[in-house]
């Protein structure tokens, strides 16, 4: 074997099995994971969930993330926080949540849970405790992460990276139909300005903040569905 098929062997082999999808919120990135995943028969890790459990444990314990004088009753509970996640219900579910014994996969899912997420994961050391875990996760490969940055800061060796967008504009349209159709009320203007309060939050933050890899595919979803997208993605891992 050639030193250069002997180095490109070695560069493929030190990559890690596992897919990552970033991209700021609303852009659909769980429902693509989700079915890539199965496709692939793979895991998902959904670790906007772990983010959204932290800061539902926060909330219970009343921890505020901006509050510098509570950083040891948070380092207290980041060292003894019990967080699994569990395949959901149903297929097009999404995954269940436990904290303990307590199922907290709806309640994480309250709008005001996204906006205590996007604080909490400004905070060094739940970044910390929670890349760990999903590391830990991604250890035996066979994974599909989606997040903020699971190809820049927790599996910078993945194997396949995908960057999702879409415009903030369009990420409204359709969160304001899927939130419809579910029969709640909602004002457009306020859903448009948390998309965009939590975008500058991800994008603004020192530690980890959201930005494409620079090996990641670019999929812009905005005129695109999500069977599309999910195709594009299935097309890209079976030829590399
Ligand atoms: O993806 P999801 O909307 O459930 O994530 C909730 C929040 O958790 C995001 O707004 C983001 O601030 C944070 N998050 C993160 N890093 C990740 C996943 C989520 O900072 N890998």
């Amino acid at each position: 074997m050639s030193e250069q098929k002997r180095q490109e062997t070695n560069a493929k082999t030190e990559r890690l099995r596992v897919v990552t999808i970033d991209g700021p919120s609303g852009v659909g990135k769980s429902t693509v994971s989700r079915t890539v995943a199965a496709e692939l028969g793979f895991t998902y890790l959904d670790t906007g969930a772990m983010y959204r459990a932290v800061a539902y444990a926060c909330t219970k314990a009343g921890i505020s993330a901006d509050n510098v004088d509570q950083q040891d009753a948070l380092a207290l509970l980041l060292d003894k926080l019990d967080l699994r996640l569990l395949p959901p219900a149903q297929e097009e579910d999404d995954v269940r949540v436990l904290l303990g014994d307590k199922d907290i996969s709806a309640a994480i899912r309250m709008p005001e849970m996204s906006m205590a997420a996007s604080k909490v994961s400004a905070v060094p050391a739940v970044r910390a405790r929670l890349t760990a875990m999903q590391q830990e996760m991604g250890l035996a490969g066979g994974l599909v992460a989606d997040g903020r940055d699971t190809g820049t800061v927790v599996f910078p060796q993945a194997a396949w990276k995908f960057y999702l967008d879409a415009s903030p504009e369009e990420r409204c349209r359709r969160r304001v139909a899927q939130l419809r159709e579910r029969g709640q009320e909602v004002d457009e203007q306020e859903t448009l300005a948390q998309i965009i309060e939590r975008d500058r939050n991800d994008q603004e933050r020192t530690i980890a903040p959201l930005v494409m890899a620079e090996d990641a595919v670019l999929v812009d979803s905005s005129h695109l569905d999500i069977n599309q997208v999910v195709a594009r993605m299935l097309e890209i891992v079976s030829v590399t």
